[in-house]
């Protein structure tokens, strides 16, 4: 007698021999071997990397639906794909890969009070012409969740966006503003309250836009004079989550536009989902009636995870991955990175990137060789806050005065050495920096780099105090 997951997949595979052509069938149905059944999954093993990328390209959603037949609605695959050993020539090994759901982010079509004068219009998400216009979300499918680890540090901020999700404006928390340090999971879970929205209600407009993105189309839009389009683009939204809004700061305008979106968009049951870095009360360069308006809503803040819950978060992106990890270097990756997820994850992919380069095996060894370069190298990295500590202690200024907008000739010089520090040894943009240093913009920082460099070519005196500097700055 045939068994029970045998069983299901020969009925599966009678239902999709008759959705696609023979042709698809024999290349792509065929070869798969059903493996096992436990509780609602059924595993199927699939013959190469490639296979199981081309199945779930072009056939997850007839996969899905096919299985759901047989096993109700919690049905669904689990992939087996058989590897090629390439580094020994040994046997082929095969790793484990869960069905992927990505085909719910799409928006429907949205009608656009358009005014189609005969200016072109610019605005990105707008096609002349035409009425109808379609809104990709921009959520990313991967950050859903399913993916988020829940852990003591983030509790509130996921429960509420777990609220938020099931009844998106129609919760007090609205706006939902979450706000922690960085690569504590904010852009992750701000996009899994979307993805969530659009599963539960496909019919909503959702929108995720970094705060940096709003305020480049709002100055765009100007440019083009068509700042109507721009705010009624915004205006007809359902959802609007707004990455990061730390980056209004001393942006003036895009604060007053997205005051007015804001207004409208609270006023008729949208929901908001707001992102920062720090909660409301600590925000600064932001207009106050915003502040008060951050603050109508819940502010919850996301936390560095606990040891536990840093386990978790690996354990889940490897098995996300389909990669096996000996628990002991799991353990050692949590133990030793504390801070953030975002390095947390990177020095994963390091070791697995070396391990494979290398043609090794992922051991406790290779993973502490790993791990204190790696904690070595962040550790090497410098804030602009030092940076502007360093020079001002050189050349003997208050550093209020390097931060003020003041154009004394010493301090224009000490402000341009710390922004051409700033652009070569951290990683902020020129904008950041410019902020930091007296509220320039980024035009400036990039002046300032290249005179402090012709400078260098030219004097020598002060090409001494930049190697001097320099020096200064690494040791730290
Ligand atoms: P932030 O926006 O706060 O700087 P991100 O949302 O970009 O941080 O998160 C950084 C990385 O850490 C992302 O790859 C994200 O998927 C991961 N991450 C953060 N929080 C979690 C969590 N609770 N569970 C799983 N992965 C997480
Ligand atoms: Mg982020």
């Amino acid at each position: 007698m045939a068994k029970d997951y045998e069983k299901v997949w020969n009925t599966c595979l009678e239902i999709i021999r008759d959705n696609v052509s023979s042709q698809s069938f024999k290349t792509w149905f065929e070869p798969i071997k059903p493996v096992k059944l436990q509780g609602h999954t059924l595993t199927i093993q699939v013959p190469s990397q490639f296979f199981y990328e081309w199945l779930e390209e072009h056939y997850a959603t007839l996969l899905k639906k096919t299985l759901r037949k047989e096993l109700g609605t919690e049905g669904k695959f689990e992939y087996s794909i058989v590897m090629e050993n390439a580094y020994s020539g040994s046997k082929p090994y095969t790793v484990k890969m869960p069905a992927t759901n990505k085909k719910e982010v799409k928006n429907p079509s949205v009608q656009m009070p358009l005014d189609i004068s005969s200016k072109p219009i610019k605005n990105p998400f707008i096609i002349p012409g035409l009425k109808s216009v379609n809104v990709e979300s921009q959520l990313n499918p991967n950050y859903s969740f399913d993916t988020f680890v829940e852990g003591d540090c983030n509790r509130l901020a996921r429960s509420a966006g777990f609220a938020v999700a099931n009844k998106p404006g129609g919760t007090a928390f609205n706006p939902l503003f979450i706000y922690g340090g960085v690569g504590l999971g904010k852009t992750h879970l701000a996009h899994a309250i979307g993805i969530d929205i659009k599963k539960n209600f496909p019919g909503k407009t959702v929108l995720y836009v970094s705060s940096e993105k709003f305020c480049h189309q709002f100055i765009d839009s100007v440019k083009n004079n068509n700042q109507n389009d721009f705010i009624h683009f915004y205006q007809m939204i359902d959802v609007l989550i707004i990455d990061d809004v730390q980056f209004f700061a001393g942006k003036d305008k895009t604060q007053d536009v997205f005051f007015h979106v804001f207004n409208h968009l609270h006023q008729i049951g949208k929901q908001l989902v707001l992102t920062a870095d720090k909660p409301p009360v600590e925000m600064q360069g932001i207009e106050q009636r915003l502040l008060s308006r951050f603050k109508w809503g819940l502010s919850a803040d996301l936390q560095a995870p606990d040891l536990e819950t840093r386990i978790a978060i690996l354990e889940k992106k490897i098995y996300n991955d389909g990669i096996e990890l000996p628990k002991e270097v799991v353990e050692y990756l949590a133990y030793s990175i504390t801070t953030n997820i975002r390095e947390l994850e990177g020095a994963l992919i390091s070791l697995i990137a070396q391990a494979s380069l290398n043609r090794k095996a992922i051991t406790l060894d290779l993973a502490r060789q790993m791990i204190d370069k790696f904690v070595k190298n962040t550790a090497r990295e410098v804030s602009i806050d030092y940076i502007q500590k360093v020079v001002c202690d050189y050349f003997d200024l208050p550093i209020e005065l390097l931060k003020s907008k003041t154009r004394k000739r010493e301090v224009v010089q000490a402000r341009q050495i710390a922004m051409f520090f700033a652009k070569s040894m951290t990683k902020s943009s020129l904008a950041t920096i410019g902020m930091h240093c007296g509220g320039k913009d980024h035009a400036t920082v990039l002046h300032a780099c290249k005179t402090v460099n012709n400078l260098i070519e030219t004097d020598k005196r002060f090409k001494l105090y930049i190697e001097e500097l320099e020096k200064k700055i690494s040791i730290q």
